[in-house]
């Protein structure tokens, strides 16, 4: 069961978004040389309780953080760390959530720390459009798998290939809902969209292979070959005007 959301459940769902927005681009903005992703993820937690919402993701299946950060050839599942230092040149992709009211907000973002190399800057440049390409065919009468065709075309159209192992979802009263959402398979394909169905879409996208593994920690994701990745996500609501991205970081009026 697909949950759909009121006109007002919409409302407060832009609000948690807009939390889990300010967070991560307060850390994106705090990242240079000789930062540690567990500074990073203090600045999340405390954008986020400033702001008088709860981070999701600390705590969830016995996480840590309050934010997944996942540096260079990681795909995502970091865990932050005094350990992990960001050094120039790496890429940092950072996932993280709030809660407020009852609701929940997802997005992510792969920041550059300093000067990237031109491969790793066009593989940040494909997956964020391809992200965009998934969200644009969110839009009621589709189906779900609409989007991931549109994220897997854009994406391999470009030499890079989508992880199959990790994939979109709903997000709502939970962090975690149904559906599913893949970042590849058959358009006209998977559940129908209806408005007021709110979904996190999150492409994974490795420079080469889309094999990954897990790292002894039990969390961290990374690609089977050590080539990078990079991971952007946005949630956003099937709307009677179309999609609508929810995680947008502006301050409150
Ligand atoms: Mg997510």
């Amino acid at each position: 069961m697909i949950p759909v959301k009121n006109a007002h459940e919409l409302e407060q769902m832009r609000r948690a978004c807009r939390i889990s927005a300010l967070a991560l681009k307060a850390a994106g903005e705090a990242i240079e040389a000789g930062i540690t992703t567990a500074d990073l993820d203090k600045i999340i937690y405390d954008t986020i309780v400033r702001h008088g919402a709860r981070p999701n993701f600390k705590g969830l299946y016995g996480f840590p953080g309050s934010a997944c950060i996942s540096v260079n050839d990681q795909v995502i599942h970091g865990i932050p760390s005094k350990k992990v230092v960001i050094r120039p040149g790496d890429i940092v992709s950072i996932d993280t959530g709030a809660a407020i009211d009852g609701f929940n907000g997802d997005n992510a973002f792969t920041f550059g720390c300093g000067k990237i190399d031109s491969e790793a800057a066009r593989l940040l440049e494909v997956t964020r459009e391809s992200l965009y390409r998934g969200i644009a065919a969110a839009v009621s009468g589709n189906r779900i798998g609409d989007i991931g065709a549109a994220v897997q075309a854009f994406v391999e159209d470009n030499g890079f290939s989508v992880v199959r192992s990790y994939v979109g979802h709903g997000v709502g009263r939970e962090l975690h809902e149904d559906p599913e959402v893949p970042n590849f398979g058959k358009a006209g394909r998977g559940p129908r969209l209806v408005c007021g169905m709110t979904l996190a879409i999150e492409p994974m996208v490795n420079q080469n292979s889309h094999v990954v593994k897990t790292l002894s920690d039990g969390w961290t994701v990374v690609t089977a070959d050590g080539g990078l990745s990079a991971h952007f996500e946005h949630t956003v609501a099937v709307t009677a005007k179309g999609p609508e991205i929810l995680t947008v970081a502006e301050e409150e009026a």
